[in-house]
This record gives C-alpha cells, sequence and structure tokens, in this order.
C-alpha cells in the first residue's frame, strides 16, 4: 500500500511517499518512493523534493500557507508517472486531546474535534488542521486520511505520572495532565530497537531520548510510555533549541511583573528565546555551540546546562523503570553529537553504562551500539523516523477499515 505521509511543522512541510509492507511488516520492508520538504511557509519558501529514483528538484517560490504547500507537493508529485498515485494519506498531528488517543480516520467530525483542540495547542495543531484541509481539497474525500498524534503513544503513562499537583478539580475542568508529546519518534524508537536486538516489542524496556530542536525523555515499559519529559505542552522537560523545559513556575509571574509585560509575553520568551538559544545568547544549534565550546563560557554553560537536565532525566527514568536494558539516543543532536552523549552517559558505570568510546565517536547519523561490549546496560543510536510511524498506522487503519470517533 503506498501512503503518502505529511507532517506540518510551524513553517515547514516534510512529507515522505512510502510503500508500506503491511501494518505487521518489519521497518525493512517499508520502501522510501520520494521525499521531501518546504520550507520557510508564509515567505518566499524553499522547496526540495527528492524521489528515490530520479534526480532531486529544487525551487524557491512564494509559499503563503500550509495549505498552499500541500498543493504544491501534490502538483509536483503527479509529475512522476510512478508517484501520482497513492491509496492514503497520514498526516502527522502534534495534539490529540483527551479525545485522541489512538490514530484516527479523518472525516468532517474529526477535522471539527481538531480544531476544538487548537485552544490548547496553538502553537501545532492549526498548522496540522489546515494540511488535513488542504488535502481534502485537493484530493477529494475518496482518497483515504488517517491522523496520527504524538500525544497517543503516551496515553498508557499511569495516573502519578500524568497528574499535576494542583487543585485537582482544575486538572478535571480544563483537561489538564502530562499528555506528552514525539509518541511518534519515541514509538519508532521502541520498534527499531526491538528489530535490532530480537526483543520482542512488549518486552522492551528502555528510557529513549530524542534530542532534535524539541527534546524529550521517555520510559519505556513492556514496550508501553509510562513517562515522559513534556507535559500539558510540548514546553515541560528537557533543555530544547529555544524551550527552557523545567523551570520554577513562579518565575512567570516574576518576570511578568518586573518586566512590565503580561504572561503570555514571557510564555513566548520560554518557548522561543530560551534554551540553548536564551543561554549561549547566539544559537539554537548545537554544532555551533559545540563549536564556540572551548572560547565562548555562554556556549559552554548552554551545552553544560543541556546535557545535565537530560542526564538528570536519565537517572529519573532509569529509578521509574528499575528493570531498563538500554538507553536509546535520537534526534538531530542525539544521532550526530558523540560529545553530547558522552556527557549526559559519563561515570555512570555504577548503575552499569559505559560506552565504547571509538563506537560513541563513529555513529553518527546511523542506528548502531554504542555501550561496551560488557556493559550492563546499553546504548544505542536510532536515527529517528517517524514517517514510517505514521504510515504504519495509516495503513493499519485503511487496512482494516478503521474506526471513528
Ligand atoms: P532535528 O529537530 O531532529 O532535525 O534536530 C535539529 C538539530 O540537530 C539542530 O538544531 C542541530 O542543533 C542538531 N544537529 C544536527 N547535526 C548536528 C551535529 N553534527 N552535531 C550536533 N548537533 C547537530
Amino acid at each position: 500500500m503506498k501512503i503518502l505521509v505529511l507532517n506540518c511543522g510551524s513553517s515547514t512541510l516534510k512529507f515522505e511517499l512510502i510503500e508500506t509492507g503491511g501494518p505487521s511488516s518489519s521497518i525493512g520492508e517499508h520502501r522510501k518512493l520520494a521525499r521531501g520538504i518546504v520550507e520557510r511557509i508564509g515567505n518566499t519558501a524553499s522547496l526540495r523534493f527528492e524521489p528515490a529514483s530520479s534526480p532531486k528538484k529544487e525551487e524557491s517560490t512564494l509559499v503563503r500557507d500550509h495549505g498552499e504547500a500541500v498543493g504544491k507537493v501534490i502538483e509536483w508529485l503527479k509529475s512522476y508517472p510512478e508517484l501520482r498515485t497513492f491509496d492514503a494519506v497520514g498526516h502527522r498531528v502534534v495534539h490529540g486531546g483527551d479525545q485522541f488517543t489512538s490514530s484516527v480516520l479523518i472525516d468532517e467530525r474529526v477535522i471539527n474535534t481538531l480544531d476544538s483542540l487548537c485552544d490548547i495547542a496553538p502553537l501545532h495543531n492549526p498548522t496540522s488542521v489546515s494540511g488535513i484541509r488542504a488535502a481534502r481539497t485537493l484530493l477529494g474525500g475518496a482518497i483515504p486520511m488517517v491522523a496520527a498524534f504524538d500525544t497517543s503513544f503516551h496515553r498508557t503513562i499511569p495516573d502519578q505520572a500524568s497528574t499535576y499537583a494542583i487543585p485537582h478539580e482544575l486538572s478535571l475542568k480544563h483537561h489538564i495532565r502530562r499528555y506528552g508529546f514525539h509518541g511518534l519518534a519515541h514509538q519508532y524508537a521502541a520498534l527499531r530497537y526491538s528489530e535490532l536486538t530480537g526483543t520482542p516489542r512488549e518486552r522492551v524496556n528502555v528510557v529513549t531520548i530524542h534530542l532534535g530542536n524539541g527534546c524529550s525523555a521517555c520510559a519505556i515499559r513492556d514496550g508501553r510510555s509510562v513517562d515522559t519529559s513534556m507535559g500539558f505542552t510540548p514546553l515541560e522537560g528537557l533543555v530544547m533549541g529555544t524551550r527552557s523545559g523545567d523551570l520554577d513556575p513562579a518565575l512567570v509571574s516574576y518576570l511578568a511583573k518586573e518586566e512590565r509585560v503580561d504572561v503570555a509575553e514571557v510564555e513566548i520568551w520560554l518557548n522561543k528565546r530560551s534554551g540553548l538559544l536564551g543561554i549561549s545568547g547566539f544559537s539554537n544549534d548545537m554544532r555551533e555551540l559545540i563549536a564556540a565550546y572551548e572560547a565562548n563560557p555562554r556556549a559552554r554553560l548552554a551545552v553544560e546546562v543541556f546535557c545535565y537536565r537530560a542526564r538528570k532525566y536519565l537517572g529519573a527514568y532509569l529509578a521509574v523503570l528499575g528493570a531498563a536494558e538500554a538507553v536509546i539516543f535520537s534526534g538531530g543532536i542525539g544521532e550526530n553529537s558523540p560529545l553530547v552523549r558522552q556527557k549526559i552517559c559519563e561515570n555512570m558505570e555504577w548503575c552499569g553504562l559505559q560506552l565504547d568510546a571509538p563506537a560513541n565517536a563513529a555513529t553518527l547519523g546511523k542506528d548502531g551500539r554504542i555501550s561496551a561490549p560488557d556493559s550492563k546496560l546499553n546504548a544505542f543510536v536510532i536515527r529517528s523516523d517517524e514517517e514510517l510511524i505514521i504510515a504504519r498506522e495509516t495503513a493499519l487503519l485503511v487496512g482494516t477499515g478503521g474506526h471513528h470517533v
């Protein structure tokens, strides 16, 4: 079955055309037929299309919104005879709220419910909803579409880990809980780990640490998420490119008062001006911070705070799981930075974790084990592939007729 996967970010649209080997097939049985990205939507955008069997194409043109970006992708796919037909479309949606606990077939009712969720995910869901609407308009209602959520993998988190210690009536009234995000990435890491090591999926006990522009950690017991660092929104937890992660909640009103701004403004600072960018004062890109690590004390501090926070979560989740077998790194930083991985894992021999320095240095942008042969707790790098999970979920629902909420 051929699935078009659409992944709308705040100003980007990534897509992949994937031939799935069926819902229970292994990762290796999927074939990527094409991929691409539209960047800087809302402006003069750059578009890159990479078919697996033809030369790649790049162009630069005005793309006003995500709807137009989806139009560009479909127009381009139609220009290749071997790519012009597909069986279904899978959309990545960040927030499924209380309503969506697993992937769903999309109909008008689902779109309206997603619209209502834009209130609790104002930064993320509106772009997905406009991508869904555009795809339905351009492709017609006949082609089945599925929404796969970043929150659904975390629906197995028990109450003790998902409940905030605030007045419980308020939690119930406003649907406040730890939803968790990056679920597609954590789910993929667990699946790939099970295939790499021959561990049955329902016996995977690992800590996954996804370090990209957004960062989160997840404790996975018996193949299911039991805790994760992002919470009610994707702001909580690890230090990220521009997001603060955990902080004292009293800082929000304190900064609003001292800087004479409203709390909404402070929330924007915490989302867009904090994290690696906020501490270093010049970059949210880990490559630039590592390059400046020796010469620039603030770059060094940013890297140290970033790694320390991740290490703290690793320790916490090892305690949560009790019997973890492995730590898995993914995301642009996790896949490509031996220094960050080493700082997070150093001096953890006491709990059975010992990295293999040459393997750690050599594992860049590819899957592999980076722990020493006799390390009791293993460490792996796994290249993230959220699109593959979306394609599998889509094939599963379309193949079985799916279920509507
Ligand atoms: P992602 O969101 O997963 O695409 O990750 C993007 C981030 O990965 C970028 O902001 C960079 O900070 C980081 N990154 C990419 N390549 C490297 C590298 N070689 N070393 C360190 N960080 C990297």
